[in-house]
């Protein structure tokens, strides 16, 4: 099928127009050095591997051997330098993957899994709106309502359908340096409602979208690239008041050994200490006989979406499109056909 048609076809059947799968590195924080594979029970899997294809209807181990990938099955071993699972028919499919005695999830995609020489490197290709939901069950906190799941899955789709991660291997991780992705929520679940719901949109930032941040907790307003001396990206972000955190917010105090040294001192312990040591980018600065002390509130960079406070509108009755326009100044939320 030409591009043309597929695009044509595309905005006829209402889907996105553009990449529908995203390519997540999963279990990246295991390191591991074993995995197993395993079809839906009753159901096979086919493996796709140097050498030619094999259909299994049991599970596959598999473990690192220097930079080649060693296979178990049924009593056959094989050492490749790349595997590849999916259907029968060459798409999507059910499958359980697990790090022995430490996690098992189910996904549904194409698993590819690679040596990097140290650990496997297991990559799940899913549909981005499953993705999607999933990202919303797993980095929502619980009890949310719908219209800030909504919101969030709006924001979660556009980090999603702009690549830049900075991984090699795939185009995300799935831990909170991208966003957290578990397994897929149940389809009648809030999480998997909200990205139904908003299907194929995405929040634009001078007519193209832009990798949406958010964070847990603001502490009372959010900040801006330039106030956490970040450089610029595809959208600066704005400082804007979060009245639910004003009131709510958990307060954090830490002491660390030192002097401020006025502005320069102040942003030499940003640099030490703000994204690794505070809760959050929240805070104010004294110095004392006993040293620095940093008291704070809320947790998170503070950038984009305050997800307290999404929580908070929605309680009020606000939309998700209010959400939006609140926590992201000077955006527009589109549905993705219309930017082709
Ligand atoms: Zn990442
Ligand atoms: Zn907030």
């Amino acid at each position: 099928m030409s591009r043309a048609v597929a695009i044509a076809l595309a905005l006829l059947l209402g889907a996105p127009a553009w990449a529908r799968t995203v390519r997540i590195g999963v279990f990246g924080l295991f390191h591991p050095t074993e995995l197993s594979v395993a079809p839906p029970p009753g159901s096979s899997l086919v493996i796709e591997k140097d050498g030619g294809s094999v259909t299994m209807n049991q599970a596959v181990h598999v473990r690192l051997a220097g930079d080649r990938v060693q296979l178990l099955a049924q009593g056959v071993s094989w050492r490749v330098t790349r595997v590849h699972f999916h259907a029968r028919d060459g798409g999507l499919t059910d499958l359980v993957l697990s790090v022995p005695g430490k996690i098992r999830r189910r996904y549904r995609g194409t698993l590819e899994i690679v040596s990097n020489r140290s650990e496997l490197v297991p990559i799940v290709t899913m549909d981005l709106e499953l993705a999607v939901a999933s990202a919303v069950a797993a980095e929502s906190p619980p009890g949310a309502p719908l219209e800030a799941l909504k919101a969030q899955a709006v924001a979660t789709r556009s980090f999603l359908v702009v690549h830049g991660s900075g991984h090699k291997l795939f185009d995300f991780c799935d831990t909170t340096h991208c966003q957290f992705l578990r397994q897929p929520p149940a389809p009648n679940s809030l999480a998997a409602r909200a990205a139904r719901e908003t299907r194929g949109m995405v929040l634009t930032y001078l007519g193209s979208p832009f990798s949406a941040m958010f964070a847990s907790s603001c502490g009372g307003s959010t900040k801006t690239l330039a106030e956490l001396g970040l450089p610029a990206r595809d959208y600066p972000y704005f400082p804007v008041d979060c009245l639910y955190c004003r009131r709510n917010a958990d307060r954090w105090t830490r002491k660390v050994p030192g002097k401020v040294e006025g502005e320069r001192g102040r942003l030499e312990l940003d640099r030490q200490h703000g994204w690794s040591a505070l809760p959050g980018n929240h805070y104010s600065v004294k110095d004392t006989d006993e040293g620095i002390v940093i008291e704070g509130a809320g947790q998170g960079h503070g950038l984009g979406l305050c997800q307290m406070g999404a929580v908070g509108m929605a309680a009020e009755g606000k939309s998700f499109r209010e959400i939006l326009d609140h926590y992201y100044p000077n955006t527009v939320v589109r549905a993705d056909a219309a930017l082709h």
